[in-house]
């Protein structure tokens, strides 16, 4: 294997010091490098397609913050929006006019978005989302699919994907049975399984929520039909679809997954949760949908949701300046991008007889260690994580930073110019090459 030229001695420093003051070093599990081994590399600073380490090494990155920094890191005109805001104050706790414009903005995107109630997280959205959706329908009972992670809520954190999957967790310990047992969860892609439960208990599901095009057990996407199916069967049954978009949103198209899948026979999904790209690298998410629904929240409805920083000036700014940003010339350079580095890394592992499969949602894709086609968790879970890891490892060395996840997608932004790319691509015989000695060793 390729040696690590770099032993980032100050990064492991930090986190034998964070690991005195914080589980496991890390905010959030995956950072902590568990499923490929080694030292997670603290990071100093960062610059269009680049990240710094605090060593002084500088990695291509395709993390990328899990899908916000689309435009690239610290992108003057967002970083100029920032600035502005946070030159005007941090925080009012009163409405302010950058949650309004970036409201403005999200429903002027996605069609059937009339109406956004904003957050701070992902999590906090799908959580508003279910908890208006019990609301509205005054039943208790949701819909999830393996696989699929919409954060880290109670009652959908069974059979959950991202660090989930990457841990290996079957569910999270903490979360009550009286909570997970109002969820069901079905394969994805298996409509025969959603018409069954709804047989069975239709007038108890308040909602399906499902990733509008998963991307946390890697990219997943839904087979032809399954979206206008899981509308039709909740119609039916007078639930709701809730379409979860915290990763696809603004990637896979101007208007998310929506805007490349929909308009759907049937209808749009009756609520939509956003995040990641919307807050521009800030904590910034939303939830939306129907002004009939939206309306059940308080204050106009009884379905209470609140929070101190939620329409913070200052993140509101930074997802502004980002949307504005995502202009059809950036959808093109992802395209662009990710069908480099995509085809170049397939190109090198076919070569190399490496079984996997690479899987699309729209720009956004990843790779999977394992024969595909993949349409479902179990199928994701069959790949060689071991293989994984050593690639991992190689483009490390080799100054390209992975997720260190075999079950994430791989994320590129505008700013990979052409040196980036190259750079990537240049690392690649050495990743396949140690990948193809492995291979040899690790029983499949
Ligand atoms: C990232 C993600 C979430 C959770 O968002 P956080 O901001 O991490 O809480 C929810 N759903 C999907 C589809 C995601 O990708």
């Amino acid at each position: 294997m390729t040696a690590d030229p770099f032993d980032a001695p100050q990064s492991r420093a930090l986190l034998e010091r964070a690991a005195r003051v914080t589980p496991g070093a890390v905010n959030s599990p995956v950072r902590a490098f568990g499923a490929v081994g080694g030292t997670p590399r603290v990071m100093a600073s960062a610059r269009g397609p680049y990240l710094v380490d605090v060593d002084g090494r500088e990695y291509v990155d395709l993390i990328g913050s899990w899908g916000p920094m689309i435009l690239g890191h610290t992108h003057p005109d967002v970083l100029a929006a920032v600035s502005e805001a946070a030159s005007r104050g941090f925080s009012f706790g009163t409405p302010s006019e950058n949650e309004i414009l970036l409201a403005e903005e999200i429903v002027s995107r996605v069609g059937p978005v009339e109406q956004v109630r904003l957050v701070s997280s992902g999590t906090e959205a799908t959580m508003s989302a279910l908890r208006l959706a019990r609301g509205f329908t005054g039943r208790s009972k949701v819909v999830k699919f393996a696989g699929c992670y919409h954060g880290h809520v109670d009652a959908l954190l069974a059979s959950a994907g991202s660090g989930v999957a990457t841990f290996a967790l079957p569910d999270s310990a903490g979360v009550p049975p009286s909570s997970a047992g109002e969820t069901i969860v079905l394969p994805y892609n298996d409509l025969a399984a959603v018409e069954a439960a709804f047989a069975e208990h239709g007038d108890e599901i308040a909602a399906v929520i499902t990733e509008a095009s998963p991307g946390n057990m890697g990219v997943v996407p839904p087979l032809p039909g399954f979206t206008e199916g899981l509308r039709r069967i909740t119609a039916d049954h007078g639930a709701l679809l809730i379409s979860d978009e915290v990763m696809t949103g603004f990637r896979c198209s101007a208007a998310g997954w929506y805007g490349l899948e929909g308009p759907y026979d049937g209808g749009a999904p009756d609520l939509f949760t956003l995040g990641k790209i919307m807050g521009g690298g800030f904590p910034a998410a939303a939830f939306g949908g129907r002004a009939e629904i939206m309306a059940r929240l308080a204050p106009t409805g009884p379905v209470y949701q609140a929070g101190t920083l939620s329409g913070n000036p200052v993140a509101t700014a930074a997802g502004l300046a980002t949307l504005r940003g995502c202009t059809p010339e950036v959808y093109d350079r992802l395209a662009v991008v990710s069908q480099a580095i995509a085809g170049a890394t397939g190109d090198a592992l076919s070569a190399a007889g490496i079984p996997h499969a690479i899987q699309w949602a729209g720009s956004m894709f990843s790779v999977f260690f394992t024969e595909g086609p993949v349409t479902d968790y179990d199928g994701a879970k069959a790949q060689n994580t071991e293989l994984f890891k050593v690639f991992f490892h190689s483009m490390l060395s080799q100054g390209v930073h992975l997720p260190p996840s075999a079950f994430e997608c791989w994320f590129v932004s505008a700013a990979h110019d052409d040196d980036a790319v190259d750079r990537v691509l240049a690392a690649l015989p050495a990743a396949v090459r140690d990948v193809s000695e492995s291979f040899a060793t690790i029983a499949l």
